[in-house]
């Protein structure tokens, strides 16, 4: 069932404790099944042909954020998340996902995106050198976000373009079931629409999709004409040039780091420096930056809301613990699944809105 590397993977977390502390679905749950030592030891003895992989399982499976905090702990170089896509993988083929799965793949299959919907469009200039990518979550549940991030530009003088009819990256539907060829072909759709385009640069805003264009497509020999840039950085970067301005906010707030912002592609600076040159003073959370720990994706709130609110709860947590009342994220998943747990006195907030106020 598994690939000889994805085996070896899950051999060595089977009798393994080292992550599980780390593990935001087990924290949240309590269930042993829930940590990466006990996926890696069920794939295990299927593998030795101890047990069989049945629904039970492979629900199991499905209950796993594909965070990478274990993979991120792991001094010996391992990643449950390896072997927890290949069994997903298993799960569609044996026909055993289970039905919340199921849904979310036939949305995928009819709309393209997880949410069942026909994706909104935004506003776009004819012929820029700039693209900016919106991604399914913020089109479809955050909107004020992406707004807000195309106001920044408007500021900025940059003129962009978005997509009539953006396709999806592969970002969700390889969450959902591994790195088939169906999401390779996907991600290759995307490549010609985005290179169709004729953008010198797109600019990504959720951070899932940047990850699996920057990391997951070379991978599978594709690669964009474009330079590939998340928005913050390109935000970042305007500031730093002196295209917009930021006056001081002088407030006190925490950051919340997105798992594939934080652990794919290692990117904790140009949202730390924005709000610096925001005035705004940060109160870390403990666990951030490459060790943040994730409040849930908008993938795993489709098919199990009630995990997912647990794990923003669990977020939420960390942030009260700290000085401030505002908690700040770039990430259009983030929002989507801390808005559904806002403790009082608590304000949440996306980074571009708040950098609108600060604008001169
Ligand atoms: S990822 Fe590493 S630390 Fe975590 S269970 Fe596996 S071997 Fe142990
Ligand atoms: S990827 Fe995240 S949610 Fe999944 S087992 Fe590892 S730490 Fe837990």
């Amino acid at each position: 069932m598994l690939s000889q590397i994805a085996q070896k993977h899950a051999d060595a977390c089977r009798f393994c404790w080292m992550c599980r502390h780390l593990c935001p679905v087990g924290l949240q749950t309590g269930k042993e099944a829930n940590t990466p030592r006990a996926k890696g030891l069920q794939l295990s003895l299927t593998q030795r042909g101890s047990a069989s992989f049945d629904a039970n399982m492979a629900e199991g499976m499905y209950e796993c954020l594909l965070c990478d905090a274990c993979t991120n702990d792991c001094v010996t170089g391992f990643e449950p998340p390896l072997y927890i896509r290949e069994a997903r993988t298993q799960a569609m083929v044996e026909d055993i996902a289970p039905a919340p799965v199921v849904q979310v793949l036939d949305n995928i299959e009819r709309t393209g995106n997880i949410y069942g919907e026909e994706k909104p469009t935004f506003p776009s200039k004819d012929n820029a050198e700039v693209l900016l990518y919106v991604g399914e979550v913020a089109a479809c549940r955050v909107p004020q976000l992406a707004e807000a991030y195309m106001r920044l530009l408007d500021k900025a003088g940059i003129s962009y373009m978005t997509l009539e009819q953006e396709p999806p990256s592969g970002a969700m539907l390889g969450d959902l079931i591994g790195f088939t060829q169906e999401v390779q072909d996907q991600g290759a759709a995307c490549v010609k629409a985005l290179d169709a385009s004729g953008a010198d640069t797109v600019i990504v805003l959720d951070s899932y999709d940047a990850a699996v264009m920057r990391q997951r497509w070379p991978e599978w020999g594709l690669s964009a004409k474009a330079q590939i840039i998340t928005a913050t950085a390109f935000l970042d970067q305007l500031v730093q040039e002196g295209k917009l301005k930021l006056r001081s906010l002088n407030q006190t707030a925490t950051y919340h780091d997105d798992s594939r912002a934080a652990r794919t592609l290692q990117e904790f600076e140009p949202p730390r420096a924005l709000l610096a040159a925001a005035g705004i003073a940060l109160s870390e959370m403990f666990l951030h930056r490459d060790l943040a720990k994730c409040c849930g994706s908008s993938l795993a709130n489709a098919y199990m809301p009630q995990i997912t609110l647990l794990t923003a709860q669990g977020r939420w947590h960390d942030a009260l613990r700290t000085q401030a009342q505002l908690l700040v994220t770039t990430c259009p998943q983030s929002m989507e699944l801390l808005g559904r747990a806002v403790p009082q006195d608590m304000e949440l907030i996306d980074l571009y809105t708040l950098l609108e106020r600060a604008c001169e």
